[in-house]
């Protein structure tokens, strides 16, 4: 029987109530939202906190979608169930549905959250991916308020965040861009597994249908080795270039070459080099598909 070692359980009862006990407890202390990573984690004590800040009682600050003309805000409670249901979100970010269907099960997508995925930074969580195609920005508050941070500047390194002692992610933004749309494919080797690889893009087109080209594209690979979101080469490539099968396939080989999967149970270096390269054709041919009215 697996066993967390002895902690001590704080259940907080707003956001500056958790951010004052992080403070007051320090580095020993850790939020648990959905539980499904850290719970899992300190059974196999690969997370020994001692005290444990639990913020599901914080929906009202922390859960909920609020749609602009201009921006998504997403609070870091939101669980993964209302990413894949909101109607309102699928319609202008479709790969947030896309990625939601292939996310774990039921059972996990009702209690984890946006924040426990992109906190965790787990190379195989789906949604670093996802907020990194849609050009997120995450929101960080300490006591002393809140900071705005890129998804680049976010993450650090697997299983590293800029979120420091005594401080919690509190917010997702991000921009809604014209003309643009998104598409996201994963491969796994059972429903409700992890990917083998997957992958998430972007795209904003501008002219018109006929000579649409695609003004700015993003692909955020994951599950392929670690620092494979925000990869410049792809957006630089895809930049001011009209839609083709030979500018996703150039760009599908850029993303094959850019990360650095391992080979372990799911499969090897050499086939999930292959995921990485079809899966971003498929995302690119789909985003553009999407922006330029040709699939619903
Ligand atoms: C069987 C199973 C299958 C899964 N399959 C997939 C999958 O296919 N794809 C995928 O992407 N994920 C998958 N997951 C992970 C799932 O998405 C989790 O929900 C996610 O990893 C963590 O979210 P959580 O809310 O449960 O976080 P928690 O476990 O509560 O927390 C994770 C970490 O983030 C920190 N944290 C949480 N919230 C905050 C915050 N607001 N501010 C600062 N720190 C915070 C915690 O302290 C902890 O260190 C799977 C999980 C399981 C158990």
């Amino acid at each position: 029987m697996q066993v967390p070692a002895p902690f001590e359980y704080e259940r907080a009862t707003s956001v500056d109530h958790a951010i004052q006990l992080m403070a007051q407890l320090g580095s020993e202390a850790r939020i648990v939202a959905g539980g499904h990573s850290l719970l899992p984690m300190m059974k196999l004590r690969l997370a020994n906190p001692e005290y444990v800040i639990d913020i599901n009682d914080l929906k009202d600050e922390l859960e909920y979608i609020r749609i602009t003309d201009t921006e998504v805000r997403i609070g870091a409670l939101t669980r993964h169930s209302q990413l894949l249901d909101s109607d309102e979100l699928a319609a202008i970010f479709p790969i947030f549905r896309d990625a939601e269907k292939v996310i774990a099960d039921p059972v996990v997508r009702n209690r984890g959250t946006l924040g426990g995925s992109l906190c965790q930074a787990d190379p195989s969580e789906d949604l670093s991916a996802v907020c990194d195609a849609l050009q997120a920005s995450c929101v960080i508050r300490n006591g002393e308020g809140d900071r705005v941070i890129t998804m680049h500047d976010f993450h650090r390194g697997p299983y590293e965040t800029a979120v420091a002692d005594g401080e919690m992610l509190t917010e997702v933004r991000f921009p809604i861009v014209p003309n643009s749309s998104s598409a996201y494919h994963k491969v796994e080797r059972r429903a409700g597994d992890w990917a083998v690889a997957s992958v998430g893009a972007a795209v904003a087109m501008s002219g018109s249908n006929g000579s649409s080209v695609i003004a700015d594209g993003r692909v955020g690979l994951c599950a392929v080795g670690p620092n494979t979101t925000h990869i410049e080469p792809i957006s630089a490539a895809l930049s001011g270039q009209p839609p083709s099968e030979e500018l996703y396939a150039q760009v599908g080989a850029i993303a094959a070459e850019s990360c650095n999967p391992d080979t372990d149970g799911r499969g090897t270096e050499a086939y999930k080099r292959h995921l990485a390269k079809e899966l971003t054709i498929r995302s690119l041919r789909k985003a553009v598909a999407r922006a330029t009215g040709q699939e619903a």
